[in-house]
């Protein structure tokens, strides 16, 4: 499949987990991408030069911290001025921290507010006018169920993503017409380093296994009972950008085995 290739991406916190499941979708739809995030620098350099060799696209790295406007800046104009343009910006890095509103220290909260809603305001207002010059963009931002609903204990994660979501809304609004389109994925539970941590805390605050940690999560919430992979996140995403999409913009795809269903 190469029905992305000429076009570059750049996707954010793709070091790891979904970021880099999309990464590798649309590299093997052709397109040379820019990968971020943080990470072993010998492991992102493996990483960089095996997306590369599997699939004949240029693939770049810049470790912009999403949490700081100056570097993601500096981040987009260097994925314009090494591979020649920014037609798919995928804002997918984030983070998460569970307490209660009570207990939720005032630092993660503005940390989840910056890395997981505000830097994709910031990559958008950076990349929107090449996009609009060349009259073709995909903006697919990774929201979560969690923006769609809520669950205690993510007070910031859940407004981050409630924003997000908005923000993609207004975007697409503002690009009607342009041949831009904007739109969230709404991913639920998927087998990353971030939800790791969220089983083995489980299992010891419980006095469980981890398999049972698991068990317990996914009965609470995803009726599949299964975790959502990053490969079918991969595969959405790359039919968003696709010309069979052209059409759908400022929507919020849920991709959470019924989740939101209930
Ligand atoms: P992950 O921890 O595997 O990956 C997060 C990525 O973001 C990593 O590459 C990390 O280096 C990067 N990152 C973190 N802070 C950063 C910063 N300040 N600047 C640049 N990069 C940074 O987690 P994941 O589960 O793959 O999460 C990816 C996205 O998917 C997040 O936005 C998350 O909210 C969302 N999501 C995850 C799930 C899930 O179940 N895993 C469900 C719904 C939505």
């Amino acid at each position: 499949m190469s029905s992305l290739k000429g076009r570059v991406a750049f996707v954010t916190g793709s070091t790891s987990g979904i970021g880099l499941g999309i990464a590798r979708a649309l590299a093997a739809s052709g397109a040379d991408v820019a990968l971020n995030g943080f990470g072993d620098p010998a492991e992102i350099e493996g990483i960089r030069t095996a997306l590369a060799r599997e699939h004949g696209v240029r693939v770049l790295f810049h470790g912009a911290d999403m949490s700081r406007p100056a570097e993601i800046a500096d981040a987009i104009d260097f994925v314009r001025s090494e591979l020649g343009s920014l037609d798919v910006l995928v804002n997918n890095a984030g983070i998460q921290h569970t307490a209660r509103v009570e207990d939720f220290p005032s630092e993660m909260w503005h940390a989840i507010l910056a890395i997981n809603l505000s830097s994709a305001f910031f990559t958008s207002q950076r990349a929107l006018p090449g996009m609009r010059a060349r009259g073709w963009g995909r903006i697919v931002n990774v929201a979560s169920v969690h923006g769609l609903v809520a669950s205690p204990m993510k007070s910031a994660y859940v407004a981050a993503k409630h924003g997000l979501i908005g923000l993609t809304k207004v975007i697409a609004l503002e690009t009607a017409g342009t041949g831009i389109t904007a739109n969230a994925i709404c991913p639920g539970w998927v087998l990353t380093p971030l939800v790791d941590k969220q089983i083995d805390a489980l299992a010891a605050e419980k006095s469980i296994s981890r398999e049972e940690a698991i068990a317990t999560i996914l009965a609470a919430k995803q009726p599949s009972q299964r975790f959502v992979s990053a490969r079918e996140l991969g595969d959405l995403a790359v039919f968003l950008c696709s010309e069979a999409a052209r059409s759908l913009t400022g929507a919020s795809v849920p991709v959470d085995g019924g989740w939101t269903a209930q």
